[in-house]
């Protein structure tokens, strides 16, 4: 199910453009628009959920390959040797502003704590 007027399904649907790094059947992965480190991507179900409180409507086959994606992204990338964050911002002290669930894949220089 999509969400009116939410960013990440009008990307999940090829509505609105994104530089897909790996699709399949319930999981996107694309560049992020305003990367904050040298390799930076989302990972998203294709399924609207606002953020990890409404993440048990998921199909646990989709929430593991989030994590999989995440890891295969970090291989094709070529980060997974030197490590990456897999960072979920989830409400409004993390600073979440897409409320569309989804998972930022950094990497290529030092990722501290915030
Ligand atoms: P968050 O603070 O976790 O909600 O982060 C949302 C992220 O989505 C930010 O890093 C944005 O740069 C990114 N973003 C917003 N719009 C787009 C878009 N159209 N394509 C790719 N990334 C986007
Ligand atoms: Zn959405």
């Amino acid at each position: 199910m999509s969400e009116n007027g939410c960013i990440f399904c009008k990307i999940a649907s090829g509505e609105i453009g994104a530089e897909v790094v790996h699709d399949e059947e319930g999981v996107l992965a694309f560049v992020d628009i305003d990367g904050k480190a040298p390799v930076h991507v989302l990972v998203i179900p294709k399924e609207h959920v606002s953020s990890l409180e409404e993440v048990g409507r998921l199909p646990a086959g989709v929430v593991k390959r989030i994590l999989e994606v995440a890891q295969e992204v970090a291989e094709k990338m070529d980060v997974a040797g030197s490590g990456y964050a897999f960072r979920i911002n989830n409400g409004r002290d993390a600073g979440q502003e897409v409320f569309h669930l989804h998972a930022h894949v950094m990497g290529g220089r030092k990722m501290g704590m915030p």
